[in-house]
C-alpha cells in the first residue's frame, strides 16, 4: 500500500470531502483518513430521529460545482439526516472522492519532520504514512460528549447517544425513553421520539430557546426559480455574515418603534428557525435590543405550551437570546402538551446516579427502557486534542493549545509548518453556514500552496506574532457582543475544565473572507515560509570546499572523500540488505542487495552509483539506495562497478550489465519480481544505467522494464546552455567533468556505450524516467536525451528540480531533498507498477 503522499486530509465530512477534491484537482496525491466507516461526517454519525440542518438545505450544500447545484433536488427546506447523508454520498460518487480514503481508519498521532519538511501520520490500524501537508478536517462538532454521571455503564436498558446513532432501526413504541440534554439535538429528537414511545422523560439542565422550523417540501417552481438565481444568491452568502443571502432589518431593534419591531418579529418568527436571530442587527450587540427578542420569544413559549409551569420552566434565564445557537425544531414545546411527556428539572433536582433500571433524581427513580444522552460535543477543538499532533521540536497541539486555541485565521498555528485546519477555532465556523465556510478555507489552502509552489516554498507557517494578533482580535471581536454571557459551548463552557475561551471568530464569515484574501494577495502575511534559495546557496557554499577533484592522484582522492562522509546509519532498515560477490566480466563484483519490508514480489532495481566514473561506492549511496527500497517498494541491487582511471569505459557498464544479468537469475530469491528489474543510476551512474539499456537492447537482453536517470552524464557536450551558465560556482564544475571524461574515455568518446548520445537511434528502449536539476551544467543534455527517447518512440517522463544543483538528491541534510526524492520515488513507483 502507498504510503507517501502530498497531502493527507483527515475526515471525510463536508469540508474533508471537498478538500480531497481541491488538491487531487491541483494533481496532489492526497490520502484521506476516516474513522466512520463512510463519508458524511455529521450527517453519517447523527443519524438520531428528528436530526435536520438548520440552515436551508439550497444554501446547506456545495456551490463549487454548478452543474451539481442545477441537478440535485432537495426535498424539503431543512432536509433530514437520510438525504443530506445521501446528498455527500453523491457528490463523493461523482467526484471519486471515497477511492482516496481509507475508511474505518481513525488517525491517532501526527508528527512533524523537521528535517524532511513533512508530517508522519499514524493510524489506529497500524498505518504510518507521510505527507507534506496535513490537512485536518476532523470536524467542529464530531467529538462526542458523554458525561461523566455516576452509574452510568450500569444502565441496562437501550443507551444511545445522539451524534453516534446506531445504524440499526432503533424502535421507541412502548418504550419509556429517557432523554437528557436539551440543546439542539435533545429538541429536534423529543417530538419525534413522544410519537410513539409510551413515555418520554426530559432530563433538562439548561433550557434553550427554539424557533419552530416551518419545514415544508419545496416546490419544483420554487426550486426552479432558486436555480435560475443560484449565482446571485452564492455571492450574496459569501459577503454575508452568516452564509446565507438572508440579512437583517437595516436598523436597529430600537430604532424602531414597538408596533414596527413586533412586525419584523412576526416575520421571521414565520420564517422559522434560527435565523430569527438576525431580524435586528444589533440583536447579540445590546442587551436592550436583545431583550426585545428574548421577550418575544418567551411570548410565544407561553403560548405554545398548555401548562404554565412547565412553560416556565422550558424559558431560559440565564443567557440572552442568541448567544447560545437558537434551535431550530419541529413541534418540541407543543410535545410537552402531551400526556405521554414529561420535564425533569435538573437544576431543582439533579441527577444524583444512573442505575440498572434509570436515571435517578434527587426526587426518585425515572425507571427507563432506553436512554438517549442528547450532550452534545467536546466542540471545536475536542476531535483536534484526541489525535496526538506534535509539530515542530515535538511541542504538542494539546499543550500550545492547554489554555484555550490558538491559530492565526483559524487556519494555522505556530509551531505546526504546513498544517492546515479547516473550520478551526478562530474561524467564522459554526456561526455561519458550514459548507461555505468549509469551501472558504479549502479553496485558500489550495492557492496558498500554489502560491507555495510558485515560489519554490516547501513550508509554510503561521508566526508567533500573527497568532498572538489573530486571538487578540478574535477575543476583542466576542467581547464587544454579548456571546460571552451565556454558558455555551462556543465557549467550551459544557465540557468539565475546558479552558472558557470564545472559539469562533465572530465578524461575520464576509469579513473573514476579506480578511483571508488580503493576508494571501499581501505574500501571506502573518506565516513565514521557508526560503529554499537561501539554504541552497548556503549548501553551495559549504560545498565549494569539495576538492579539486582535477589535482588528485584517483586513490587520494577516494581516501579523502571517504575521509569526508558522515558515519553509515544503516538506515532505514531492511527486511534483507545483504553484501554479495559475484563473478563480473573483470572477476570478482561486489553487489549489495537491499529488500524492504514489504509484500513481494517487487520490482527489482538495478542502481548504479554516482561519482564521475572514479569515485564512490557501495557506502556512499547505502542510505540513497535503502530510501529507495523502503519508499519505492522495490528490491534495489547496488552495484560496487570497477571505477576508471584503473578501469576505463566501457568496463562499469559491463559490470552493470552482468549485475543485471545476475538480477534476472536471483531477484526472485529476494521477494524481487524478475519480469519488473528496471535500472537506475545518478550523475555517472545515470551514463552506465542508460548505456546498459542500450547494450541490453543490442545483445538481445536481458528485458529491461524501466530506466531511472537522474541528473545523469549524457554527454561531453560542453556548449550547453547548462554548462554555460551553470558551468563554475555550482558544485559540479566543467572543468571537473572534462576531468572525469578523461579518465572514463581516455580514447575518446565515439561508442554509445560510453557517451548513450552516440546512439543512432534510441528506439526499443525501456521507459524512462529523466530527472535533472536545474543548477547543474548535465541539466540541458539530460532534459534533451528525455527528448531524444520521445522521438524514438519511448515513453519517457522528464522533471527538473528547480532551483538545485548536481547531487542535492544523495544529501539529506539538505531540506529539500527530502520532497524532491518524494517526487523522484513516486515517478519510480509509477514506471515499475
Ligand atoms: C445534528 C447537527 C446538525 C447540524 N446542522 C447544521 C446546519 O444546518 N448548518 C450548518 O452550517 N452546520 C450544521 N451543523 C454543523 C456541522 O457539523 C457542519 O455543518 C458540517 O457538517 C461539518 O463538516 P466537517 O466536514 O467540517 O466536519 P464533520 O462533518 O464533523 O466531519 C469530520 C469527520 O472527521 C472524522 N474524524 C474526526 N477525527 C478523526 C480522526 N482522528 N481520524 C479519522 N477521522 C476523524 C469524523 O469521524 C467525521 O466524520 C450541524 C451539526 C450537527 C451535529
Amino acid at each position: 500500500m502507498e504510503n507517501s503522499f502530498d497531502a493527507v486530509v483527515v475526515g471525510a465530512g463536508i469540508a474533508g470531502l471537498y478538500a480531497v477534491h481541491k488538491l487531487r484537482a491541483r494533481g496532489m496525491r492526497v490520502r484521506g483518513f476516516e474513522s466512520a466507516a463512510g463519508v458524511g461526517g455529521t450527517w453519517y454519525h447523527n443519524r438520531y430521529p428528528g436530526a435536520r440542518c438548520d440552515v436551508e438545505s439550497i444554501d446547506y450544500s456545495y456551490s463549487f460545482d454548478e452543474e451539481l447545484q442545477q441537478e440535485w433536488t432537495w426535498s424539503e427546506r431543512f432536509a433530514a439526516q437520510e438525504e443530506i447523508l445521501r446528498y455527500l454520498g453523491h457528490v463523493a460518487d461523482r467526484h471519486d472522492l471515497r477511492s482516496a480514503y481509507e475508511f474505518s481508519t481513525r488517525v491517532t498521532a501526527a508528527d512533524y519532520d523537521d528535517r524532511s519538511g513533512r508530517w508522519t501520520i499514524r493510524t489506529d490500524t497500524a498505518r504510518t504514512v507521510s505527507a507534506r501537508f496535513l490537512v485536518l478536517a476532523t470536524g467542529v462538532l464530531s467529538a462526542t460528549n458523554l458525561p461523566d454521571i455516576p452509574g452510568r455503564d450500569s444502565f441496562a436498558g437501550e443507551l444511545y447517544h445522539t451524534g453516534a446513532w446506531p445504524h440499526h432501526g432503533v424502535e421507541f413504541e412502548g418504550k419509556r425513553v429517557g432523554v437528557i440534554g436539551t440543546g439542539s439535538s435533545g429538541i429536534q429528537t423529543v417530538p419525534v421520539v413522544a410519537e410513539t414511545a409510551a413515555r418520554v422523560t426530559v432530563f433538562q439542565r439548561s433550557p434553550n430557546y427554539s424557533i419552530p422550523a416551518r419545514n415544508r417540501p419545496l416546490t419544483p417552481e420554487y426550486l426552479a426559480e432558486v436555480k435560475a438565481g443560484y449565482p446571485e444568491r452564492r455571492r450574496l452568502s459569501r459577503i454575508s455574515g452568516g452564509g446565507t443571502p438572508n440579512s437583517p432589518h437595516p436598523r436597529g431593534a430600537l430604532e424602531v418603534d414597538a408596533a414596527e419591531r413586533t412586525r419584523i418579529y412576526d416575520q421571521w418568527w414565520e420564517r422559522g428557525g434560527y435565523l430569527f436571530a438576525k431580524a435586528f442587527p444589533d440583536q447579540t450587540t445590546n442587551l436592550a435590543a436583545n431583550d426585545t427578542a428574548r421577550e418575544y420569544v418567551e411570548a410565544k413559549i407561553r403560548e405554545l405550551v398548555h401548562d404554565p409551569e412547565i412553560a416556565e420552566q422550558l424559558i431560559p434565564d440565564d443567557h440572552p437570546i442568541g448567544t447560545k445557537r437558537i434551535v431550530t425544531d419541529s413541534g418540541y414545546f407543543e410535545a410537552y402538551n402531551r400526556e405521554n411527556v414529561e420535564l425533569v428539572n435538573l437544576r431543582r433536582t439533579p441527577i444524583t446516579e444512573i442505575t440498572p433500571d434509570g436515571v435517578r433524581t434527587e426526587d426518585g427513580l425515572h425507571e427507563l427502557d432506553m436512554l438517549i444522552f442528547a450532550t452534545g460535543f467536546d466542540a471545536m477543538t475536542g476531535s483536534l486534542s484526541r489525535i496526538d499532533i506534535r509539530g515542530r521540536d515535538g511541542r504538542t497541539l494539546r499543550d500550545e493549545w492547554s489554555a484555550g486555541p490558538r491559530t492565526y485565521l483559524g487556519l494555522a498555528v505556530s509551531g505546526f509548518p504546513n498544517m492546515f485546519v479547516v473550520s478551526g477555532p478562530g474561524s467564522p465556523s459554526v456561526l455561519a453556514n458550514m459548507v461555505l465556510t468549509a469551501e472558504q478555507h479549502v479553496d485558500w489552502i489550495a492557492s496558498c500552496v500554489d502560491y507555495l509552489d510558485e515560489h519554490r516554498a516547501t513550508t509554510i507557517e503561521a508566526s508567533e506574532d500573527a497568532v498572538a494578533e489573530w486571538v487578540a482580535t478574535c477575543n476583542a471581536n466576542a467581547a464587544a457582543t454579548l456571546f460571552p454571557a451565556a454558558n455555551s459551548w462556543y465557549l467550551g463552557a459544557n465540557i468539565p475544565g475546558k479552558p472558557r475561551v470564545f472559539m469562533p471568530y465572530v465578524g461575520g464569515l464576509g469579513k473573514y473572507r476579506a480578511i483571508c484574501d488580503e493576508v494571501a494577495s499581501a505574500g501571506y502575511r502573518g506565516f513565514v515560509l521557508d526560503d529554499p534559495a537561501a539554504e541552497v546557496k548556503a549548501m553551495l557554499a559549504g560545498l565549494a570546499d569539495f576538492p579539486d577533484v582535477t589535482r588528485h592522484d584517483p586513490a587520494d582522492l577516494r581516501a579523502l572523500i571517504r575521509s569526508r562522509r558522515a558515519p553509515l546509519t544503516r538506515q532505514p532498515a531492511m527486511r534483507i540488505a545483504e553484501d554479495q560477490v559475484i563473478e563480473g566480466p573483470g572477476g570478482d563484483l561486489a553487489l549489495r542487495i537491499y529488500a524492504p519490508h514489504h509484500e513481494g514480489p517487487l520490482p527489482v532495481v538495478v542502481f548504479a552509483h554516482g561519482g564521475g566514473f572514479v569515485f564512490c561506492d557501495l557506502d556512499s549511496h547505502d542510505e540513497f539506495c535503502r530510501a529507495m527500497a523502503d519508499a519505492v517498494e522495490a528490491v534495489v541491487i547496488a552495484v560496487d562497478y570497477r571505477l576508471a582511471p584503473e578501469h576505463p569505459g566501457p568496463a562499469a557498464m559491463e559490470d552493470v550489465y552482468a549485475a543485471l544479468v545476475w538480477a534476472t537469475e536471483h531477484a526472485a530469491e529476494y521477494g524481487g519480481d524478475p519480469a519488473r528489474i528496471g535500472v537506475a543510476g545518478d550523475s555517472a551512474g545515470g551514463n552506465l544505467a542508460a548505456t546498459v539499456c542500450l547494450a541490453a537492447r543490442d545483445r538481445g537482453g536481458p528485458r529491461i522494464a524501466a530506466q531511472v536517470l537522474v541528473y545523469p552524464v549524457i554527454d561531453d557536450d560542453f556548449s550547453t546552455e547548462s554548462y554555460q551558465r551553470y558551468g563554475e560556482g555550482y558544485y559540479n564544475t566543467e572543468t571537473a567533468m572534462r576531468w572525469y571524461w578523461a579518465q572514463y574515455a581516455p580514447n575518446g568518446t565515439d561508442s554509445p556505450y560510453l557517451v548513450p548520445t552516440r546512439a543512432e537511434s534510441l528506439a526499443d528502449l525501456p521507459p524512462a524516467v529523466v530527472a535533472t536539476a536545474e543548477m547543474d551544467p548535465l541539466c540541458t543534455a539530460g532534459d534533451a536525451y528525455a527528448e531524444r527517447l520521445r522521438e524514438a518512440g519511448v515513453s519517457a517522463t522528464a522533471h527538473r528540480f528547480e532551483g538545485l544543483f548536481h547531487g542535492f538528491l544523495t544529501i539529506p541534510a539538505l531540506s529539500l531533498t527530502e520532497p524532491a526524492r518524494e517526487k523522484l520515488w513516486q515517478m519510480m513507483r509509477d514506471l515499475l507498477a
